[in-house]
């Protein structure tokens, strides 16, 4: 059998320098025309496969190239972009990006979570009339452009199952994997014309089987697989599982009469032996995916060939591989200046690469040189413990994420604050001016001294303390101009954390995101925002609400340390911030806000993982913010559109206030806390700020009456649906103008 070999699942796209991101909107804002963009691409994938050439890896991967998202190119490729796109009368690719993005009038397709990572993809719409060609010719066109160069590739497609799964009905009722039987002689048609091609092998990617799926799902899977290899003239076919074990799936596909399987044995500790034990892979070829593609550790090379070795035996053959593709973690740690040690504990998609081909190597029982790799993860071992910060964990006690009776406490609070009926807030950041950006970066390269920026970032919160005193909101912020990022400028500050400089990882489209690197034990060395709150409280009688990361999101946005539990990472951190909180209250702020909008993020793909999560989750919060008085009231603040899983965990985290995003769901939300008896305060979005349209009085004041239907009103807030940071003051002014007059109006009839 000609094998597939090692390889990697997938490669990072966006460019090491973020060529394509800047390519990308050079092109949308009408700067650079069509050919230029496809210039900057063909470049970033040549460049890419002599590298992985180059690096001696024995399959090499095609396809994983996208000028915006991979689901949104399977829709392209089969024809199934919605019609309110393609009449648009649009060049393909203008359709493409309008399909991506919005144009006038036409919103764009959703954007949801790729599984549990921080990617996002464009969600196709099917409905009952959907039909599918092969209209598209991308991965044919790659594998030509590789075979100039010189490179034979293996094109990656998402596969059936997991397109269908992803998609979105249009018609209440309808589940788009009813389509598959429409769907399979479209891919069976570019399997053919692959061959056509010569191409040898194919991967589809199913990563939908990480989930818990129905028996129906379970025999689509079946029924896929044996219609796609009975194509005609087909090349071999390698399906890839990622982001979990494979669940029943794995027998599914282990009897279907493709050639190869992608297993990830990294994330689920006990599917290893499921595979090993796995009687019809006996013909097949098994990829182990036995080095991580989404975390930034150096692969312990014992532990991945010991993984890997516990497959012979069952598979015809075993390769070694990454777990998943690679878009999840930066290009190349050399191209950072962190700490040396650390530097040679980490490993980013490069790195990755070379790992891959060298485990293969000694999979197959070549002679190769590990010392460097047993060094490295041995030193890292090593690492010298923060003993006070394990003493602290130790002596952890129940009681210290035990607050008084939310009773007691509200009854404390509304003595303390004196707040009307229905109070007005924000969330927490303001507009971000260039000028204060400006300053924050000219502050950070040494060119404006500390006191300077000091006084301009003053300046700053008396400007929007003023505003909000003028506009007359209830509970004011100081608007976080200080910060670049929710969870960057509490890395920057935390022990146990580096921060990289070009550590870019793709989140959507062109965007991208820096996460920081939690290597170590985490403290608070000092204060982190202790300065500025109590500045702006100085500057105002009315309270200012402080304003913190909690414990989740500064794990889900960040690389974490695999050498611990995620819980006693989340209580470390969740320490450092209980410390924060306290200090704010010493500084005379009687209203604190903690921010967890990522709460859902970290939620595990299969349900049986999710009481544990949550039961670590909501006690990494409430240690944070469990320290304080009763008479101090805490607010959190969730923002993400699919509640349902979480809302459990909601009432959980026991905070005095919740605000929550509602605006575009006009308010549903709230019914389903009610019905889930959460008493405690809440502060429903009434103002989408996504959007730059500026809500009217009427429309806020509907939307306060809806949900003071739907809530004890004497409990509930008016707020935005999101800090402000991204949006400009043309539009901010009116729409809390019109959010305090809205909830002045409705006051008055409670
Ligand atoms: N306090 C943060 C802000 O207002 C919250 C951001 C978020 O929820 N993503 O910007
Ligand atoms: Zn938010």
């Amino acid at each position: 059998m000609n094998t597939i070999g090692t390889t990697i699942l997938g490669y990072p796209r966006i460019g090491p320098a973020r060529e394509l991101k800047r390519a990308l909107e050079r092109y949308w804002a009408g700067r650079t025309g069509e050919a230029e963009l496809l210039a900057v691409g063909k470049d970033l994938r040549a460049r890419t496969w002599r590298k992985l050439r180059d690096a001696g890896l024995e399959s090499i991967p095609s396809g994983t190239f996208s000028c915006y998202d991979q689901v949104l190119d399977t829709a392209e490729l089969f024809g199934a972009l919605p019609g309110r796109f393609t009449r648009l009368g649009l060049s393909p690719l203008d359709t493409y990006f309008a399909a991506a993005r919005g144009v006038q009038d036409e919103p764009a397709l959703e954007m949801t979570k790729w599984f549990d990572t921080n990617y996002h993809y464009l969600v196709p719409e099917l409905g009952p009339d959907s039909r599918f060609r092969l209209t598209g010719t991308k991965p044919l066109d790659e594998v030509r452009e590789a075979r100039e160069l010189g490179i034979e590739t293996r094109p990656v497609l998402v596969g059936p199952v997991t397109f269908l799964l992803l998609s979105k009905a249009t018609r209440p009722g309808f589940e788009p994997l009813e389509l598959l039987d429409e769907l399979l002689p479209a891919y069976a048609e570019l399997l053919s014309a692959l061959k056509a091609e010569g191409v040898e092998w194919v991967q589809l990617d199913e990563p939908a089987f990480a989930a818990d799926r129905t028996t129906k799902e379970l025999n689509a899977l079946t029924r896929a697989y044996h219609v796609l290899a009975k194509a005609p003239d087909r090349p071999k076919l390698l399906v890839a599982g990622y982001f979990g074990g494979l669940g029943r799936a794995l027998g599914v596909l282990a009897r279907s009469p493709v050639e190869a399987l992608a297993v990830d044995l990294l994330t689920e500790e006990s599917f290893v032996d499921a595979v090993a034990a796995e009687g019809a892979l006996r013909d097949k070829e098994v990829l182990a995916g036995v080095v991580d593609g989404r975390n930034v550790w150096r692969t312990d090379p014992d532990r991945a060939l010991e993984l890997a070795a516990r497959l012979t035996g069952t598979a015809e053959h075993v390769s070694v591989a990454t777990s998943c593709s690679l878009l999840h973690v930066p290009y190349d740690v050399e191209a950072e200046n962190l700490d040396p040690r650390l530097t040679s504990w980490l490993a980013f998609a490069d790195q990755k690469v070379a790992e891959v081909v060298l485990l293969g190597r000694a999979l197959r029982g070549e002679p190769v040189d590990l010392s460097a790799a047993r060094a490295a993860v041995a030193d890292r071992a090593t690492n010298a413990p923060d003993e006070a910060v394990h003493e602290r964990l130790a002596a952890l006690k129940p009681e210290d994420a035990v607050r008084e009776p939310y009773a007691d406490r509200a009854a404390r609070q509304e003595q303390a604050l004196g707040l009307p009926p229905l109070p007005t807030t924000t969330i927490g950041s303001f507009p971000q001016t260039t000028d204060v950006r400006k300053a924050r970066a000219a502050h950070r390269a040494g060119a404006l001294g500390e006191a300077a920026y000091v006084a301009e970032m003053h300046a700053e919160i008396d400007r929007v303390v003023r505003l909000q005193e003028e506009l007359g909101l209830d509970v004011l912020v100081h608007g976080e101009p200080e910060r670049n990022d929710m969870v960057q400028y509490f890395a920057e500050q935390l022990a146990g954390f580096a921060s990289t400089e070009h550590g870019w990882v793709q989140s959507y489209g062109s965007r991208c995101v820096r996460p920081p690197i939690l290597f170590g034990d985490v403290s608070r060395p000092s204060p982190m925002t202790v300065p500025w709150a109590r500045y702006a409280q100085s500057r105002t009688t009315k309270p200012i609400k402080g304003m913190l990361t909690g414990p989740v999101t500064i794990l889900a946005w960040s690389f974490v340390r695999d050498d611990q539990p995620l819980a006693d990472t989340a209580l470390q951190v969740a320490l450092a911030i209980r410390d924060e909180v306290r200090d704010l209250e010493a500084a005379g702020l009687h209203v604190i806000q903690v921010d967890e909008p990522a709460l859902r993020e970290l939620l595990p793909l299969r349900a049986a993982g999710h009481e544990a999560y949550f039961a670590w989750a909501v006690r990494a919060f409430r240690v944070a913010t469990a320290g304080v008085a009763a008479s101090t009231q805490i607010h959190t603040h969730l923002c993400y559109s699919e509640f349902g899983e979480v809302l459990p965990a909601i009432d959980g985290l026991d905070a005095d206030v919740t605000s929550i995003e509602a605006a575009r769901s006009k308010m549903e939300v709230l019914a389903d806390l009610s019905a889930g008896g959460f008493e405690r305060g809440v502060g429903p979005g009434v103002y989408d700020i996504h959007s730059p349209r500026v809500p009217g009085v009427d429309e806020v004041a509907d939307l306060l009456r809806t949900a003071a239907a739907a809530v004890t009103s004497r409990r509930l807030w008016a707020n935005p649906d999101c800090g402000l940071k991204t949006r400009g003051y043309a539009e901010v002014e009116p729409a809390l103008r019109h959010l305090v007059e809205a909830a002045h109006q409705v006051r008055a009839e409670l």
